[in-house]
């Protein structure tokens, strides 16, 4: 571990962070991400000599010192060549993507789903200093936030950066379901908690990363709507559930499509109706947020 838990960090961390801060050692790294774009490979390298050629440095002598700086955390030397290690690959990939480029934003758009506080059908989806908010235009209630690089808005219009969130929320419960940090893919644990605004409480689940604490919550009805049984049941009535954002699937929630009873408040156990038009199931959630349909 690099972060103890009084978060003292490791002098080579340190060191290694230190050791980016030069533009020739970035182009060097940079030369080698245009490695795996030119060959369509992971993991090709580059010679020296090609290397020295492909950045922009007068002297070979000062090119192999600032290459050695970056041997070892991010890039590795092989027989055939150097070739970007992982966290090699992460930074040029922070640096194309314009993650240091300046925030993102836009201008506050409605769109239609459900407020899972107050029934409110009219949303509002926020951008604010790369802060992605779809909140309650009734309550106020926050329904959904999270990070919005750079990356995520360039070429895409406003309708589409929204869209763009309903895939990548459900990428990263796919992850969670797994019991994988989506960040860093370290292991997650998940538990059973709520959430309260004004008088009401919705249950969720909240996963964080023990490596990298990375945290999400969820509303505990998502682990319910894909169980392979329910993504069937709505897969017959025309519902195809991974193309539903979120806030969208809210409205199966308010409008009791799907319906939980608590069995248990400690450990946590409840009890789920999911119905559509005249075809029901059953389910059940334990406290490891286990989903099982009941016979
Ligand atoms: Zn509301
Ligand atoms: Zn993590």
């Amino acid at each position: 571990m690099v972060v103890d838990q009084n978060d003292q960090i490791d002098q080579e961390v340190v060191d290694a962070i230190t050791s980016l801060g030069n533009s020739q050692r970035l182009q060097i790294l940079l030369a080698l991400g245009e490695v795996e774009r030119e060959h369509h490979e992971r993991r090709h390298t580059k010679t020296f000599t090609e290397l020295y050629d492909a950045v922009d440095i007068d002297s070979s002598s000062q090119f192999s010192y600032h290459l050695n700086q970056l041997v070892g955390q991010f890039v590795s030397e092989t027989p055939n060549g150097y070739r970007l290690t992982y966290s090699g690959t992460k930074i040029v990939r922070v640096i194309r993507s314009g993650v240091y480029e300046s925030t993102s934003a836009f201008d506050d758009r409605e769109i239609s789903g459900a407020c899972l506080f107050c029934d409110e059908t009219t949303l509002l989806a926020t951008l604010d200093i790369d802060q992605f908010r779809i909140r309650c235009t009734s309550c106020d209630a926050i329904l959904i936030t999270d990070f919005c690089p750079q990356s995520q808005t360039r070429d895409r219009t406003t309708t589409e950066i929204i869209e763009s969130y309903c895939y990548r929320i459900w990428s990263m419960y796919i992850q969670l379901r797994g019991g994988i940090c989506p960040e860093c893919f370290g292991p997650v644990d998940t538990v059973v908690d709520q959430y309260e605004h004004d008088e009401s409480v919705q249950h969720i689940h909240n996963s964080s990363c023990r490596e990298c604490q990375f945290l999400v919550s969820m509303p505990i009805e998502v682990p319910v709507a894909f169980h392979p049984a329910v993504l069937t049941l709505f897969w017959e009535h025309g519902i195809s559930v991974l193309d539903v954002p979120l806030w969208e699937l809210y409205e199966y929630i308010t409008s009791d499509v799907i319906v939980m009873e608590i069995v248990s408040d400690e450990p946590f156990e409840a009890r789920f109706t999911v119905t559509l038009n005249d075809e029901s199931l059953a389910l059940r959630m334990d406290d490891t947020v286990t989903v099982t349909l009941e016979p």
